[in-house]
This record gives C-alpha cells, structure tokens and sequence, in this order.
C-alpha cells in the first residue's frame, strides 16, 4: 500500500505491507487526515519516532471481526494502552506508561491507505458530521482536555498564546465556557479566521491581556511558556500545550513567586470532541483549512504546513 513514511527523511512508498486486523482491531482506510505541529515536530526530531506518520483521520472501517464495525465511517482516539495496568483499567489508556500512540510512538499512523486500531478506540462519526468536520475532532479533543483538567466557573479570564490550529482551538472550546477569552496571536489572517462569537483576538500581549487568571500556551515556541508566566495572575493557571522537539533553559522563579499552578495538557477524549462539534454547528472549521493535498504531494502538503501563514493542511488519500 501508499504510505508516507518517516525514516529521517519524509518518503511516500508504495510497498508497505498492509495490516492485517488481529482479534479486536479495525483495519481502516483514512480517508481525510490532518498535518498537526506534531508531525511537524517528529520530523525535526521529537520522540525520534520513525515509521508511518498521522494521527488525525476521518475513514471507514474497512476490515474487522465485528459485523457491527464493517463499512463504519470512523475517527479514532490515538493512544492504545496495554489493556491491563491501573491507567488502562481506569480508562486513561491515555497515560498507560506502555502505550503506544498512533503515528507518534510504536505504531504505524494513518497518512496511508490503510492504519490498524483496537474496536475500542474507534467512535463512529454521525452522519451529519462531514469528513472535513470530523479529521478535527482529535485536535479538537485535546483542547476539550482543559475543560476536563480544570474546573472553570464561567468567570475566570482567559488568553490563550499561539494563533495556530491548536490555539484557535483552545480559544474557541474555552469561549464556551467563559465569557472573557482573548486569543492573541502575530498574524493577522489567523486572528481573523479565529473570530467566533464573544472570543476577542489581539495582536500582542497588551495590558488587558496581563494578569489573567488562566493563560494557555499554545505558541509551539520556546518562549511561550515564559510569556503565559508572565501574563497569569498570582495564584493563576498556566496551561501548556506546546511539545518541542528542542529542550530548552526556562527561568521558573516567577511561577514560585507567583504561585502560579502549571498545568501540562495533552490528548482529550473523542467523546467530548464530538459533543463539542454536535452543541456547536457554527464552529467555523472550514476557516482552519489552509489548503488539501493529495496523499502523493505529501511533500509539498508538509512544505505548505510548515509556512508560517498555514493553519490546518489536510491530506486527502485514495
Ligand atoms: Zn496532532
Ligand atoms: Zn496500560
């Protein structure tokens, strides 16, 4: 089968096996996947993962032993625990220390044309919901994940840092909850393609931006996680969603002297992806969609993901 693989260097080949469903797993065919700053990050390095690349796809259940699963329109949650330590058994297969997570780490992912996953981890797509709306719900879950970590009240004041997909995203799940959200961002087209709602959008952090009670680092940068210190309140919430490749030398006496609470963020349930997408059908993700590319002009798809002014790139396969 196609695939587009990562051995150091990003290569489309046409002679990887394909996989073959053992007990309790799905073979599926991607149909839609989404470019993510993550695979951004693998191929600069994070993780050193090597292997079939993505994690983000809307398919359809192409092969498997339960009848009830055949012929599916399908996303998946990307993390696949062992199945039997405390964090799998709790339902945190998200945090299970042996898992392998779909084109990140230990397993093939979905830029091909087939990608294998447990029943368990595929939710089946309402017919409502487009393939175009669906390959957003794993990004769009992982930032439903802070609503799952913090308990807001619906008064706090919120920036979110970083005017990518990922922080677009923040931006919006936050906004409906909180009646004060502020994305700040430096171009001014994703800023636009942010506005939604009450969510207010600044060129820079200014002073209404400072001493918020939650700040949401979502720059994909080095320097976001000083800058969001820098903003919170005494006694705030820092937020962390940007992953680098890079470690990187940070000055963390202002979060003692602020009492700051650091909060790491990471993947987020399917289900709450979903229900945020049925509750909200003005989500305007189709503003997130810089450009699609077929599978075989992967690498220029990657090239145009990687240009500052791109939001979401997705790849069409078949
Ligand atoms: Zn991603
Ligand atoms: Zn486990």
């Amino acid at each position: 089968m196609k695939a587009l693989s990562f051995d150091g260097k990003l290569r489309l080949r046409t002679d990887v096996p394909e996989p073959s469903p053992s007990p309790g797993w799905a073979v599926v065919r991607p149909r839609l996947a989404g470019i993510c700053g993550t695979d951004l990050q693998i191929i600069e390095g994070y993780r050193g993962f090597r292997g079939i690349l993505g994690h983000e796809f809307a398919g359809i259940v192409e092969r498997c032993d339960d009848p009830a699963w055949a012929g599916r329109r399908v996303v998946g949650e990307i993390n696949i625990g062992c199945g039997h330590c405390e964090a799998c058994r709790a339902g945190l297969e998200r945090h299970c220390l042996e898992r392998r997570v779909l084109g990140i780490a230990g397993h093939p992912g979905c830029m091909a044309e087939f990608c294998a996953l447990p029943l368990a981890n595929l939710v089946a797509v309402p017919d409502g919901l487009g393939d175009e709306r669906a390959v957003f719900v794993e990004p769009l879950s992982a930032a439903c994940e802070i609503l799952e970590q913090l308990p807001l009240r619906g008064r706090e004041r919120a920036v979110v840092l970083g005017d990518g997909t990922q922080g677009i995203l923040c931006a919006w799940v936050l906004s409906t909850v909180l009646a004060d959200v502020t994305l700040v961002g430096h171009h001014p087209a994703k800023r636009e393609a942010a506005r939604w709602h009450h969510l207010k959008t600044s060129p820079g952090p200014g002073r209404e931006e400072r001493s918020a009670d939650l700040v949401v680092d979502a720059t994909g940068s080095a320097r976001g996680l000083a800058e969001a210190v820098d903003l919170c309140r005494p006694r705030g919430t820092v937020v962390l969603k940007t992953t680098i490749a890079e470690p990187f030398d940070i000055d963390l006496a202002p979060v003692v002297r602020k009492e700051i609470t650091l909060v790491g963020s990471r993947c987020g349930r399917f289900r709450d992806g979903l229900q945020m997408l049925h509750d909200n059908p003005d989500l305007p993700l189709e503003r997130l969609v810089t450009s699609r590319y077929p599978l075989e002009s992967a690498g220029e798809a990657f090239e145009r993901a990687r240009q500052r002014e791109s939001l979401k790139v997705l790849l069409e396969i078949q």
